[in-house]
């Protein structure tokens, strides 16, 4: 089979919007399953990839950006919005996500710490369940108003409507330029790394910042057997009282963390998993090489 011209333009996406609007939606419909990177290049963009697609004509490569805070003011949110600002600017595209029919006092803030000169696409998310379609229009103008879109599509990113056309939106804002991550270097399939990332991601949402940086997680064992695949994890951390904080009372806090981690592996792998997660006390372990070896680091 010839191989498919590569596309002529690539580039860094960000979602961004109030909570609830329906960013991670949105992203899961565009990209399918979760994507991990091999390459080193990962670490040398300052966000964190989410997912690529890489389309006949683009490729779009998300990647997180902190929240904005859209609650309180207070210092500490301003110093954090300041932040996502900062880190827009480092972008080459913009999807704001706003819901069809209603714009709240949080998109406001949100338009408002966009960076001066982005290119923002917004996508008019849920258009499925809105009754009144007239109500479009006076939003599109009301959102025109407040900042230069680029462009305003409505969507459904659960009913994957107009998905292509938001696309192509964001194709023509990206610059030109050769692939970022060739197709062996976008991971999908390594099923082991992707499984300590999923344990890990889950300690690092469901835990804040007590414990996440001091935590590592290693694939012990890692077999299929008639379709069920058996993963055996071990999380590892430096002191005790982190074991105490990750297991929890009565082991409720790593159970609910494993629970989670599969019911991800088990979208993403397609197929039922078997997880075991161990937590380990390892002093040093980040000094300690058979262990950083065993880790893959
Ligand atoms: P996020 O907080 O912005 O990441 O929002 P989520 O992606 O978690 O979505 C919030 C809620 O909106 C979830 O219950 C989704 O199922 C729902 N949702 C997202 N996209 C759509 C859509 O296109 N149509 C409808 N009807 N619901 C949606």
């Amino acid at each position: 089979m010839a191989d498919a011209p590569l596309p002529s333009r690539a580039g860094h996406v960000a979602i961004v919007g109030r909570p609830n609007v329906g960013k991670s939606t949105l992203l899961n419909h565009l990209v399918g399953q979760k994507v991990s990177i091999t390459s080193k290049k990962a670490q040398t963009t300052r966000h964190r990839v989410t997912g690529i697609l890489t389309t006949a004509v683009a490729q779009f490569v998300f990647v997180d950006t902190p929240g904005f805070q859209t609650q309180h003011r207070s210092r500490l949110n301003e110093r954090m919005n300041r932040a996502v600002t900062q880190s827009l600017a480092d972008v080459d595209a913009v999807v704001l996500v706003v819901e069809a029919g209603r714009t709240v006092a949080a998109d406001h803030t949100v338009i408002r710490l966009l960076p001066a000169g982005a290119s923002v696409v917004v996508a008019l998310n849920k258009v499925d369940q809105l009754k009144d379609k007239d109500a479009l229009l006076p939003q599109m103008a009301e959102l025109s108003a407040l900042y230069p879109f680029k462009a305003i599509v409505p969507v459904s990113a659960e009913k994957e409507q107009a998905l292509d056309r938001l696309l192509a939106e964001m194709a023509t804002l990206l610059p030109e330029a050769a692939p970022i991550y060739g197709a062996d270097e976008i991971t999908d399939r390594d099923e082991r790394f992707l499984a300590a990332e999923f344990i890990r991601e889950k300690i690092f949402r469901l835990l804040g910042e007590e414990v996440p940086y001091a935590a590592t997680v290693g694939i012990d064992r890692f077999v299929e057997d008639g379709g069920v695949r058996h993963i055996y994890a071990t999380v590892y951390v430096d002191r005790d009282n982190q074991k105490a904080i990750l297991v929890g009372a009565g082991g409720v806090q790593m159970k609910e963390i494993a629970s989670k981690a599969r019911a991800d592996m088990e979208r993403t792998f397609g197929g039922p998993v078997f997880l075991e997660v161990w937590v380990r006390v390892k002093r040093g372990w980040a000094q300690d090489d058979a262990t950083l070896r065993r880790l893959g680091y």
